[in-house]
């Protein structure tokens, strides 16, 4: 049940940064979270849900993207992208001295927020495409 303080710990980052942004709300929240970090996105949300209520950044959606971690065989050499559960022996000699890299990650990326001055009704998007 870990993901309670992490999840706190999320929420009072990103109400710091929206405040220094000036934002008005937090539209939603970027999230790095290692395969092997244990946390389960859904608890994340959940409490995230509880603890953001009568905060700027309560509706907020969270968005996870998983890293893969890597092992790296010690006797040949070879790398390749691990899951859980982890694998134990290496897949192209069948050595057992694998060295698991990454993976372990949690942090925000980057935080969505609907600034002060956006009006309303205004449509602002400034992609264009063509030209003379
Ligand atoms: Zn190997």
């Amino acid at each position: 049940m870990h993901e309670l303080p992490v999840t706190e710990g999320i929420l009072n980052v990103a109400l710091e940064a929206a405040q220094q942004n000036g934002a008005r709300r937090i539209m939603a929240i970027d999230l790095v979270i290692g395969e092997l970090a244990g946390i389960v996105d859904d608890s994340v949300q959940f409490y995230f849900d509880i603890l953001s209520k009568d905060t700027i950044a309560e509706g907020a959606v969270l968005r996870f993207r998983r890293e893969q971690a890597a092992a790296n065989c010690g006797d040949c050499g070879h790398q390749f992208p691990v899951e859980v559960p982890l694998t134990a022996v290496c897949p192209v000699c069948g050595g057992n001295r694998l060295r698991v890299s990454g993976g372990r990650e949690f942090f925000i990326e980057s935080i969505e927020v609907e600034d002060e001055d956006s009006g309303s009704e205004g449509d602002s998007e400034r992609e264009r495409s063509g030209g003379g």
